[in-house]
């Protein structure tokens, strides 16, 4: 889970992490009466979406040459138009994918007088069961092109859970960054500090970029992406009320809704399959076979008919869906309760694309009678391979 820059600085600030002062504002007004409640003479707007990239964001109602969703902001005036640019307002960058993301809601601090940009994520590496922090001097861009161009100036610091953060480590980081002095005690106590957050919290990812050196001295944070290990949310009430539903993808929260593992893909054939390593199998052979899988589709172990129904509809609700391949295998499940469901829910949901079915273990005659007897163009196959081939080819046919 993802929650917004406002709400992660709160968040590292608990910590003892240095942010700069701001406050979430949901209206122009807000953002002028946050703006009020800083010292100034700067003050930064910044649009508020799961996705970075911000200041070098494209506003799709704006003009071309419009600034982007990161502005800094010399009075209070300034703040109300820039909020009124972004407000309602879709910011396309490298990470929204061309649709872009509405800004609903912005975050205004106190503008930092910055004397350098340096760059510090932390992930777990789950091969070496560590904790990474990777480090750079070069700060204030997008890591892989840092990554691409510079390799050199990025380091990874690891730390073994067991061991736990220790002043070796901090040193690592500060050195990292060439930081000397006051400066090099500062980074490796932030380091620190984001090390306890990131295991308290149990994020999966923490991303600070940049944090940076101002000019009177002080390592502040001054963006910060983090995302939460969903399995682990259980155990933090508080961070699960973050979440901000309107980011996500609404098929993925419907899906959520009825116990459904779904993922949207970008491709044509609609899936629907029982179990997640199944699921990834079809997905595999469909590319196979020439084209893209729509989504990714684990009904569960236990589905009956109103789960059947539910993913039927999810599938269809995507317009980029041309056919539907349903991949079950009758375990524990019955091929004939199975078939039972989807010939109930195909008539429910008035299937206008075609349908390749592949059912097997229990009771699969049953269940392949039940499919032929439907009435419906359901195309029965044998096999993965020949459901795969078969969905493919007819949604060749059709394009
Ligand atoms: P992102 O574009 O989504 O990564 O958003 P950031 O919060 O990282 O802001 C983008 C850039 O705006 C930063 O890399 C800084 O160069 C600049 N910026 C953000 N806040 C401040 C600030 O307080 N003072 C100054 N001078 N620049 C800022
Ligand atoms: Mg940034």
């Amino acid at each position: 889970m993802n929650i917004h820059e406002y709400q992660a600085k709160e968040l590292l600030a608990k910590f003892g992490v240095a942010i700069p002062a701001g406050y979430a504002a949901l209206s122009v007004d807000e953002a002028v009466e946050a703006a009020g409640k800083l010292p100034g003479p700067l003050y930064v707007v910044k649009s508020q979406i799961h996705a970075g990239g911000r200041g070098k964001g494209k506003f799709k109602e704006l003009a071309a040459d419009a600034k982007g969703g990161v502005r800094l902001s010399k009075t209070i005036d300034e703040v109300r138009a820039n909020a009124t640019d972004m407000l309602g307002n879709t910011l396309v960058t490298i990470q929204t994918g061309d649709a872009g993301k509405q800004v609903n809601r912005l975050y205004i601090t106190d503008g930092a007088d910055i004397a350098k940009e340096y760059y510090f994520s932390m992930v777990v590496d789950r091969k070496a069961g560590r904790v990474a922090m990777i480090v750079s001097t070069e700060g204030g861009m997008d890591i892989e092109t840092v990554a691409h161009d510079t390799p050199e100036s990025i380091q990874t610091i690891t730390i073994d859970p067991a061991e736990g953060f220790q002043p070796h480590h901090g040193r690592a980081v500060a050195f990292a960054l060439k930081l000397k002095g006051d400066l090099n005690k500062q980074a490796a106590k932030v380091a620190e500090q984001l090390y306890t957050a990131f295991m308290a919290t149990d994020m999966e990812m923490l991303e600070i970029n940049p944090l940076v050196e101002t000019t009177d001295g002080k390592i502040l944070v001054l963006d910060a992406k983090v995302s939460f290990d969903s399995n682990a949310l259980y155990r933090h009430p508080d961070i699960f009320a973050l979440r901000d539903e309107t980011e996500e993808d609404p098929s993925e929260i419907e899906a959520s809704k009825h116990d459904l593992a779904y993922i949207k893909l970008d491709g044509n054939i609609g899936c629907m399959v029982n179990g997640a390593g199944l699921a990834m199998a079809t997905m595999d052979i469909i590319k196979l076979n020439g084209e893209f899988p729509a989504n990714f589709l684990d009904v569960g172990g236990g589905a009956n008919k109103e789960k059947v129904t539910s993913a039927f509809k999810l599938i269809l609700s995507d317009p980029a869906v041309k056919g539907i391949l349903v991949n079950i295998f009758g375990g524990i499940m019955q091929c004939d309760i199975i078939a039972d469901g989807i010939v109930a829910a195909a008539k429910e949901v008035n299937l206008g694309v075609p349908l390749v079915v592949r059912l097997e273990g229990t009771n699969v005659e049953k269940g392949k009678e039940i499919l032929a007897n439907s009435g419906l163009p359901i195309v029965p196959a044998d096999d993965l391979g020949d459901a795969a081939r078969k969905i493919v080819a007819q949604v060749q046919k059709a394009a």
